[in-house]
């Protein structure tokens, strides 16, 4: 079932194509594509309209870089889920209810965006923190393996001390997002992801079968496989860059820190298999920015951070690669439905306008008391948020 429901209108240079139309001369059928409302879809369409998307994992930092960072998701996205690797993590719901309001506090006028909170799974997490997140609509807790990025020293580190709290995240009905790379430093940086699943999720998901995972932002094909095989209650989010980027990207011309993250972008046939999972119509994967914004300094250094910031950019990104993968027709359950269902909320009432107007973004936005240079930064993007409907 196709769910690319809501097209306004498609044009060509000459015709106007209706619901029903048969393709003009020409076009074949890579570049019309017929939707489930029997319209059809040119390759030079010029606007599309589709449910509101959901960021399904956010970096927002916290203190004046929050207030610059998140009206730039709550302009696109009705909902995101907040990451909780701040200094010191958000480890309990008092200090998760805290920053949610200063969230809040950052979201502009006119816009309906709710942050969905996570709280910070450490070895020492109680049972009772379960029940208590449960109650104040805490969504899910994140698993960072000690060490694995960018503020994830108080991380887990053996899945055999947190079985226990597992077992009652199940029994609540809550969701274990986690981040899948071991961090042991004898095993080489782009095999972190595939040994995870071996030495923890699979071990995880034995122990606890009925807990529902997501696995952030994949990025091999190891993992896809993985997904893709494992039962209805484990699904993964992709990035823009993973989507977009090859380990290739990191050194052209030079060392690019801009393109730096965690997980680090891997060979061409992972970047190809991530890509074939987002675009496949599949309900197991969907929209997960995991836009973490820096300040300009602390990346372009001998020591930079790990982390893109996508959030101003990440729509025309993925609409950019969705059509180059011939399947704009995806785009929509997979920005916009396939999370929601996975979590069990409510798809969005709204939707947004994606236009094909080429747009270069800036080379930086103001972060705080600093600048951060946001993912593409004045290459040229085709596709551009044009509005929001109620
Ligand atoms: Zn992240």
């Amino acid at each position: 079932m196709l769910h690319f429901a809501r097209v306004r209108h498609f044009l060509t240079p000459s015709v106007l194509v209706r619901p029903g139309h048969v393709y003009p001369a020409g076009l074949g059928p890579r570049g019309c594509l017929r939707t489930s409302h029997e319209r059809v879809l040119c390759s030079t369409l010029s606007e599309m309209v589709i449910t509101q998307p959901d960021d399904w994992h956010l970096h927002v930092r916290d203190g004046p870089q929050l207030q610059s960072v998140v009206p730039f998701s709550a302009q696109h996205f009705g909902r995101a889920v907040i990451m909780p690797n701040l200094v010191p993590p958000i480890t309990t719901t008092e200090a998760c209810m805290a920053y949610k309001e200063r969230i809040i506090s950052a979201i502009p006028a006119g816009c309906t965006f709710t942050p969905l909170m996570t709280l910070y799974l450490t070895d020492d997490t109680p049972e009772e923190e379960v029940w208590r997140a449960k109650a104040a609509g805490i969504v899910a807790f994140k698993l960072y393996p000690a060490g694995a990025t960018t503020n994830s020293s108080s991380g887990v580190t053996d899945i055999k001390n947190v079985l226990p709290v597992l077992r009652a995240i199940a029994e609540a009905d809550m969701l274990l997002l986690v981040h899948g790379e071991v961090t042991d430093p004898s095993v080489d940086i782009f095999d972190r992801e595939k040994e995870f699943i071996q030495q923890v999720m699979i071990p995880a998901m034995d122990a606890v079968p009925d807990l529902r995972v997501v696995m952030e932002h994949i990025t091999t094909k190891d993992a896809v496989d993985f997904v893709r095989s494992s039962p209805e209650g484990l699904a993964a989010t992709i990035t823009p860059q993973h989507l977009t980027l090859n380990r290739n990207s990191l050194f052209v011309g030079g060392l690019r820190p801009h393109h730096y993250c965690l997980p680090v972008l891997k060979r061409e046939l992972h970047r190809r298999a991530v890509c074939e999972a987002a675009t496949s119509g599949s309900t197991k994967f969907f929209l997960g920015t995991d836009s973490a914004p820096h300040p300009r300094h602390a990346k372009e250094s001998s020591c930079g951070c790990a982390g893109i910031f996508s959030a101003p950019v990440a729509l025309s990104v993925y609409a950019d690669a969705f059509e180059k993968a011939g399947a704009l027709d995806q785009l929509e359950a997979f920005a916009s439905i396939n999370g929601p269902e996975f979590y069990g909320l409510p798809r969005n009432r709204g939707s947004i306008s994606l236009v094909q107007e080429p747009w270069n973004p800036p080379d930086s936005y103001q972060f705080g008391d600093d600048v951060v240079v946001p993912f593409c930064a004045q290459e040229t993007l085709r596709w551009k948020v044009k509005a929001l409907r109620a």
